[in-house]
């Protein structure tokens, strides 16, 4: 999978947003969640790297856009007629966009729209009955190639039979993560396979989500248990024939891509640890922003270099075997590079000897999310200064 946000920045509008994983991140590196911004990454699927090779490669997956914000949003207006272009470009590319604003969606077409663009899936988020009966009858009525409905966090049963005949390819249901996790009863998740099932649209349970309700109990799953947990239950269906719209790659959901690392950050115990380790080997230590570094990283703000983070993961490390492994993290040049050496996420031969993340498979989008998260770590530590005393300790 391969993620591309536009801009950054978004409004609560709907009971599905109450945790939104934007403003607990944002909240926990001091930035104001609800103001909209273009990011350094805006024309992303039309940046090319110095050998003019687009970033972007379709055999790296499907392009999920706005996942730190939404593509319908009002504040976006007058961007989004660019990403239409870039989109139309890059006929080469499956893009999906999972929205809340379903509602807004004829007033953000652009002119050569006609049926929809071959290669756009549009998701549309139903977290409850009430914003199923009210977003469903307008997403059917709009003219889009491929439409999917993601029903997480899941909040309460929901019906969607109504609106299941047809359209539909595809259904994907899941419970809330974070402290403040909201119940998800399996019985819900199980009606909702069952009208999948009925109407023969393809159906995934992601994750359990962080508060579990099974035969009556409830359960507190931690979160690197709770897709595994929704796999283990073994429920999805796969209509004969269906041709998914990622291939063979997962699908991601905004809540699970980001919730992963979000936890990651409040679970400081766990690095903690990490970082006790690093600590102990002289090599990592070695590494510090210098003072240049250090005003790069005030001048552009942690939200940009986490941007930074996230593309080099995604285009140095992510792969299954990534080009020039081993040797694809410069020494210097960037501060995340030197959060990569410092945190052993240079490599991939670095990241399972400390991370324990294997060799040779595509990293998902919740073990690009840690790494990235370790770096960031990393990097706030050494700009409040805790980084030094730690790394300076060699035991
Ligand atoms: S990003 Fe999604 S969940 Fe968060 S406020 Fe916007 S629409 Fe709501």
């Amino acid at each position: 999978m391969q993620i591309w946000n536009p801009w950054h920045g978004c409004r609560k509008i709907s009971p599905g947003c109450k945790n939104c994983y934007v403003y607990r991140r944002d909240e926990s590196i001091g930035k104001d969640a609800s103001h909209v911004e273009k990011t350094v990454n805006f024309d992303l699927p039309l940046k090319r790297n110095r050998n003019r090779e687009y970033k972007l490669l379709p055999e790296d997956g499907v392009v999920y856009a706005c996942m730190t914000s939404d593509f319908f949003l009002e504040e976006a207006d007058s961007w989004r007629q660019d990403c239409w272009d870039m989109i139309k470009e890059r006929k080469d590319l499956e893009f999906i966009i999972i929205t809340k604003r379903i509602e807004r969606f004829m007033d953000c077409i652009p002119a050569d729209w006609g049926m929809g663009y071959d290669n756009v899936t549009v998701c549309c988020t139903c977290e409850n009955q009430e914003r199923a009966d009210g977003r469903m009858p307008v997403f059917l009525s709009l003219p889009i190639k491929r439409k999917q409905v993601i029903c997480e966090p899941m909040l309460e049963k929901i019906d969607l039979s109504p609106y299941l005949m047809g359209q539909i390819d595809f259904v994907i249901c899941g419970g809330e993560s974070g402290k403040n996790a909201r119940l998800c009863d399996y019985d819900w998740i199980l009606d909702m396979r069952r009208q999948c099932i009925g109407h023969n649209v393809a159906f995934h349970f992601k994750q359990t989500g962080a508060v579990f309700k099974k035969d009556g109990k409830i359960y507190r799953i931690e979160r690197k248990y709770q897709i595994g947990q929704a796999a283990k239950a073994g429920i999805d269906f796969v209509p004969e024939g269906y041709v998914p719209v990622h291939r063979s790659r997962p699908v991601y959901t905004q809540m699970e891509f980001m919730l992963t690392g979000q936890e990651k950050r409040e679970q400081k115990g766990c690095f903690q640890e990490l970082f006790d380790r690093l600590a102990q080997s002289e090599f990592r230590s070695r590494f510090h922003l210098s003072e240049k570094d250090r005003e790069y990283v005030l001048a552009k703000g942690m939200g940009v270099i986490r941007s930074h983070a996230e593309d080099f993961v995604s285009k140095r490390l992510s792969a299954a075997h990534p080009d020039k492994d081993g040797k694809q993290t410069p020494m210097r040049g960037h501060p995340v590079f030197l959060a990569q050496h410092a945190t052993a996420t240079c490599c991939r031969g670095c990241i399972e000897k400390w991370h324990k993340i294997p060799q040779g498979i595509e990293l998902d989008a919740g073990q690009q999310e840690y790494l990235v998260d370790v770096m960031m770590e990393w990097i706030k530590r050494q700009m409040d200064g805790t980084g030094k005393a730690k790394n300076a300790c060699k035991l």
